[in-house]
């Protein structure tokens, strides 16, 4: 029967059943028909093989977060439920989000939801995580999903979605959020003077001169 497949069908059907999809096309039909005869090996099927991943507003819906944005009342009780970390783990992520880890972070309202943004520095190296986080109306994070490791599926807790969530909590609370400053967010100054001239401008011969000796020369 499969071998009427082509291998594209194959492979989809191999996936859904959590199944290997290497090979050729004649190893992909005899694995399809194990399969088969075995009952899926007991296994549960997969609507979809891949890491599940949260579903996201569209980018540029997304605002910087700043004392004006309305934000689920998102509490250090909600939050800890949800992390569920050690009091080590939770002082840890403290101490992450109170050196300036997290570098931005941007929310989107879609109906009783509020999906926060957020990019968060890797320790010790120069590279960042995207972290995603779906709250609901009443305050409480409902999925999470970081680029970490650590941070797959949809209700991930590693320690760049902790970062962002204190962030958020700091936000609701105390109306500020601690973000890392890049070199290039402040405008550069250095050709602005500190005061501006607002003399009018004086004739060259009707300069004094103080400085004798250096321009001698010049007059002869
Ligand atoms: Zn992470």
């Amino acid at each position: 029967m499969y071998s009427n497949w082509i291998v594209k069908e194959l492979k989809e059907e191999l996936r859904k059943r959590g199944a290997s999809l290497r090979g050729k096309k004649v190893d992909l039909v005899e694995r399809l028909e194990l399969y088969d005869q075995n009952f899926n090996f007991g296994r549960a099927e997969r609507v979809d093989g891949h890491d599940p991943k949260m579903d996201l507003p569209l980018g540029d819906t997304y605002r910087d977060i700043n004392s004006n944005t309305v934000l689920p009342p998102i509490d250090k009780t909600a939050l800890r439920h949800y992390l569920n970390y050690t009091l080590k783990k939770s002082s840890m992520a403290n101490e992450l989000y109170e050196s300036r880890h997290l570098l931005t972070a941007r929310s989107s309202v879609v109906g009783d939801y509020t999906y926060v943004k957020g990019h968060c520095r890797k320790t010790m190296r120069n590279l960042q995580y995207e972290v995603n986080i779906k709250l609901h109306k009443d305050g409480n994070p409902v999925e999470s999903h970081c680029e970490c490791p650590a941070g797959s599926a949809v209700n991930a807790v590693c320690k760049h979605v902790a970062v962002l969530l204190l962030g958020i909590e700091n936000m609701v609370h105390e109306k500020f959020i601690l973000l890392h400053e890049v070199c290039t967010q402040k405008l550069q100054q250095f050709h602005i003077p500190n005061k501006f001239y607002t003399g009018t401008p004086v004739h060259a011969e009707k300069m004094s001169k103080k400085k004798k000796g250096n321009d001698s020369w010049l007059t002869k």
